[in-house]
């Protein structure tokens, strides 16, 4: 899944306006934001295999430290812990938690059955909801779309850059997915498929950018 993560993090200003849309999409993000690091370092590897489902011509084999569900519960925990530690604000730390979960639970409904149990236990989930490209379109448009809709109805823009950064960060991802999905080009090699796929640290960036020029809108 790939824009349904982005998704939760537009939703969730709308439960709890307090924090960033940034740290939303950190979080939301999280477990595709390590995944890149531990490919990289050698931790974690992936194949390109064409057809492996419809949907993505990668073979997931061994990422048990960014996606297993085990190590997924912990980054989250991880994740809310360190934000009560820093803002101690119980209420945005579980939601935090929540929305690093949140990207299991997606993945393991898009994934073939990959995602491991914990590392070392060869025990794997997935829906495979991949293998029907109607169906994932239909689920990631609904969360994506549905996110930026929350989102715009929570806060408004402060000034241009709060309008144009917002359908800026909206309609690349998009793009990007388009791109992904239809342009038929596959990564070179796993090195260069994980520096690209690091590329999304600058949508949290961006993400941060935006909640900056808008403000919670006050319907009271
Ligand atoms: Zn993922």
């Amino acid at each position: 899944m790939f824009l349904g993560h982005y998704g939760v993090g537009l939703a969730s200003k709308k439960i709890e306006p307090r924090a960033s849309l940034g740290t939303y999409t950190l979080a939301a993000v999280f477990l595709d934001l390590l995944w890149p690091v531990f490919l990289l370092t050698g931790l974690e590897h992936v194949k390109i295999d064409p057809g492996n489902t419809v949907l993505t011509p990668l073979n997931f084999y061994d990422y048990p430290y960014s996606h297993s569900l085990l190590m997924s519960i912990v980054w989250s925990l991880l994740f809310g812990g360190i934000y009560y530690l820093i803002k101690k604000n119980k209420k945005t730390s579980i939601i935090l938690g929540l929305c690093v979960f949140s990207h299991w639970i997606l993945d393991f409904i898009v994934h073939r059955a990959d995602l491991p149990l914990a590392p070392g236990i060869e025990t794997f989930f997935g829906l495979g909801l991949w293998n029907s490209l109607p169906a994932t379109l239909i689920v990631e448009l609904f969360i994506f779309l549905g996110g930026a809709y929350l989102y715009l109805r929570t806060t408004k823009a402060k000034d241009k850059i709060g309008n144009f950064s917002l359908w800026g960060f909206v309609l690349l991802l998009l793009a990007i997915y388009a791109m992904n999905l239809f342009s038929g080009t596959l990564p070179p090699n796993t090195n260069a498929l994980a520096f690209s796929a690091l590329g999304q640290w600058l949508f949290v960036a961006w993400a941060y950018w935006i909640d900056k020029h808008r403000i919670i809108i006050d319907d009271k």
